[in-house]
Order: structure tokens, then C-alpha cells, then sequence
């Protein structure tokens, strides 16, 4: 506290971060030497503290779906706050809240679904893996390797992605299938059909042989966003569905990161020719407003014999604005422009970057991409120049994340609405980044 009265003398972003560390749990990481305090934003263009402006190429991890101060979103949130109700909890009933899960439920494509609200990714992904495990009455989850799912002990138990486990003291029984990173490892330099029979075979050795005679569900990301953009391979997910039918274990597509059009499809799943049992959705929900959920068939999401609350769950600030987020996401048919705006995103940075000895891939779906570091043609990662080149973008006016199992990629995840020229600029930013960083 006595800080804060030195104000006066200390460069105040000092002090800030200076509060912040004394303050703030220490696993919570910041981007930057200099950390970065984002005051303003406008479209895809934000502002800090000094008044410096960045192209935001991250979306604040995937969530602004529409980018800065968006007049529609404003004014549901301001209509909403100006009936003096934010929230009454789900025990009342919640129009705004029953509109949305009418129109997720649709969108959904899964037969006679039931949808769940919650306060976050994380907290949807519990509700998803609650749901099976009652169903099947098993504790046992199959996920994939290098897959995250969130923070808490269920959700940390299901991701594959060592480091955001700690300890792994997880409650549930877990087995982790093939089928994530591909071009190191076990599976590595097949092509797609012979990687996909792998994860066939390799799905269908593990249930019959390293799980018990009940698995609860198998849950997959359609495309491994924290693990720097690996979308599942053509054929994939239905090579895991036909092995999951044969045990009538449901399958759970996480799509926190991927849905809302982010992957030019309204879901990532769309792009294979299966439909899950349950989908989790969160982050782009409410271009902002803490919003997640599960939808599924009515007859697993009934399998809880005792009531489920989430206080925050779908309440009615978060479900307004989430549907007016809806409503523009419709309206502009974003998903479609994402597809074509993430074409001309790739191959601009593919041939800008066709020739830095140091990229080792870029890769993704529609406005979800990764770009990998790796030191030579073994692809012994290279996170010290994912990072360099992820300074050099912010020193140019470009935001964007790290991700990767090894830290060795960029992460690229636009607002969906963001426009041609600032693909222009931000390829021109990240290719000028990266020759900077290697010299
Ligand atoms: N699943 C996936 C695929 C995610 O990317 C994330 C967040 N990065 C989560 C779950 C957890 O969501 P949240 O951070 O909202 O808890």
C-alpha cells in the first residue's frame, strides 16, 4: 500500500508492475521485459498506457471475437446495465439466457441437445467431463497428447501438455492418445492417411488394452490451439469416432478456442464429418464477458442425479451481449471471412517466411495460426527466437501470443473482424520481425 504513495517519484508503469508482482500469484506469467498495460482499443488496434498503438493480432487469447469497442456490443451491455440488472443467478428465469442457449443449441448440430452455461472454459470443460463421467459411470478419460483444457484439477488432469500440469494430482483416471503434434515423436513423417490409422490403431489399443472396461468419454481440441495451432488432420476425428462407437463412449470436442467462426467454419469441428455428443465452448462467447458452456445430447446432460448451479453461469449481461455478439458474427458472416481472410494470412506469411532458415512451420486454420521456431532440420525447438520475434513485433506496433509444448511458436488469433490491409501490415510486421531476430 505505502507504494502507492510514491507515485509521484516512480515511473508509474514501474510502480504498477512493481504492485502487480508484490500482489498477484506468482504462476500468472506477463508478456514482455516491459510488460504491456493495454488501456484503449478501437477495431483491432489497441492503445497502451503511453499512449503507443499495436495491430492485435491475439485477441486477448482468442476472446474478442469482434475486436475494440464495438458499437453493438456497447450498447447491449449499456441496455443491459441500464435495467439495473447484471445478475440474478440461474435460479430465476433469465430471457436473455434462454434466447442464447436456443440459438447455440441450433447452431450446434448435435440431435435434441441441452446446453450448460458456466463462467469460463475451464469451468465448462469440468461440466463436460461431470456429464460423461455420471453418464458412463467412469472415471477414466481419454484425451490427447499436447491438448489443453484449462487450470482446475479435472481440467488440468485431461491436458497433455506437460507444462501446465505441475504435479498432475489429478482425480480422475486419464490416458493420453496419440494424436496432437506430429512431426517429432512416435508418428513422425507419416503422411495424413498413415498418421490417421495410427491414431486408429493406437485409440483402439488403448482402450482394449490400457484402460478399464468403462471409459467415460474421449475429448479432443479440434484444432491444439495452446499447443501452437495443430489442426487435427482430415479424416482424424472420424478414425476416433468409429473407434469410440464400437464402446459407445461419447466423444467431447473442446472448442473454446476454436469456435465462433475463428477457424472459418462456426465450429472447428465442422470441418470433419462427425458431430460430438458434447461441445464445450467458451472465450469468443461474449467478445469479452466471462461466458462459457457445454452443449450435448439431452440424454448424457441428464445423467446428474443432484442439482448443478454456476452462480455466474448465463447471466444477463454475459448472454446479451453474447447474443449480439451472435447477431454480428451472423450478420457479417464472419466465419466465411475468416476463412478467406486466414487463406491470404498464411500464404502471406508462408512466402514471406519461405526463406528464414528458422521457421520451421506455419500452420492453422482459418484466423487460428501458429508460426514454429526450431534451430535446425532435427526441429530441436527455438523458443529463445519465438520470443525475440515476438519483442521485435511489439518494438513494430504488433501484438501477438507464445504458445507451443516447447514455447517455440507465435500465435496468431485476429479478431474475426479484422480488416485486409492489417493482414498486410501485420505479415510485413511479423516477416521484418523475424529476419531482425535472426541477424
Ligand atoms: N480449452 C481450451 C482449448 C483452451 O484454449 C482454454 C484456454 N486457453 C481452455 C479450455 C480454458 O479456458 P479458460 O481459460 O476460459 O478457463
Amino acid at each position: 500500500m505505502a507504494d502507492r504513495h510514491n507515485a509521484g517519484t516512480e515511473d508509474p508503469h514501474e510502480l504498477l508492475l512493481r504492485r502487480h508482482r508484490a500482489v498477484m500469484a506468482p504462476w500468472v506469467p506477463l508478456y514482455y521485459e516491459k510488460p504491456l498495460e493495454i488501456v484503449s482499443g478501437e477495431g483491432c488496434t489497441v492503445t497502451d498506457a503511453d499512449g503507443v498503438s499495436y495491430l492485435e493480432f491475439y485477441s486477448g487469447i482468442a476472446v474478442n471475437t469482434l475486436g475494440y469497442r464495438v458499437p453493438e456490443i456497447i450498447r447491449a451491455a449499456e441496455h443491459q446495465l441500464r435495467k439495473g440488472v447484471v445478475h440474478t443467478s440461474t435460479f430465476y428465469l433469465i430471457s436473455a439466457q434462454v434466447e442464447l442457449a436456443e440459438r447455440i443449441a441450433k447452431l450446434s448440430g448435435i440431435p435434441d441437445p441441452v446446453v450448460f452455461f458456466t463462467a469460463s472454459g475451464t469451468e465448462a470443460v469440468e461440466a463436460a467431463l461431470l456429464v460423461t463421467t455420471e453418464y458412463r459411470q467412469s472415471s477414466q478419460i481419454i484425451a490427447l497428447r499436447y491438448g489443453y483444457h484449462g487450470r482446475t484439477f479435472g481440467a488440468l488432469g485431461v491436458t497433455g501438455d506437460r507444462n501446465w500440469q505441475g504435479m498432475g494430482l489429478s482425480p480422475l483416471r486419464v490416458a493420453h492418445a496419440h494424436g496432437g503434434e506430429r512431426r517429432r515423436g512416435a508418428l513422425a513423417g507419416l503422411d495424413d492417411e498413415a498418421f490417421v490409422a495410427a491414431c486408429r490403431d493406437d485409440l483402439a489399443e488403448l482402450i482394449a488394452t490400457g484402460t478399464p472396461s468403462r471409459t467415460a468419454a474421449m475429448l479432443v481440441e479440434a484444432v491444439q490451439g495452446i499447443a501452437g495451432a495443430i489442426p487435427l488432420v482430415p479424416g482424424q476425428l472420424s478414425a476416433y469416432r468409429d473407434v469410440l462407437d464400437a464402446y459407445d463412449i461419447p466423444l467431447i470436442v473442446d472448442e473454446v478456442q476454436s469456435g465462433w467462426g475463428r477457424t472459418g467454419r462456426f465450429w472447428a469441428y465442422q470441418w470433419h464429418d462427425v458431430v460430438p455428443d458434447v461441445l464445450v465452448f467458451a472465450k469468443g462467447v461474449g467478445n469479452g464477458l466471462p461466458l462459457g458452456g457445454i452443449v450435448g445430447r439431452r440424454e448424457i446432460m441428464s445423467s446428474l442425479t443432484s442439482p448443478s448451479v454456476s452462480s455466474f453461469g448465463g447471466n444477463h449481461l454475459s448472454t446479451a451481449v453474447a447474443s449480439a455478439t451472435l447477431d454480428h458474427i451472423t450478420a457479417h458472416r464472419l466465419p466465411e471471412r475468416a476463412a478467406r481472410l486466414g487463406d491470404g494470412l498464411i500464404e502471406g506469411l508462408r512466402s514471406g517466411l519461405a526463406a528464414e532458415p528458422f521457421v520451421s512451420q506455419v500452420r492453422g486454420v482459418g484466423l487460428l495460426l501458429g508460426i514454429e521456431y526450431s534451430r535446425d532440420s532435427t526441429l530441436s525447438p527455438y523458443p529463445e527466437m519465438a520470443r525475440r520475434v515476438q519483442q521485435n513485433c511489439r518494438d513494430n506496433g504488433l501484438l501477438v501470443g507464445i504458445g507451443g509444448t516447447h514455447g517455440n511458436c507465435l500465435r496468431l488469433s485476429p479478431p474475426l473482424t479484422v480488416r485486409q490491409d492489417e493482414i498486410h501490415q501485420a505479415v510485413r510486421i511479423i516477416v521484418e520481425a523475424t529476419g531482425q531476430a535472426r541477424a
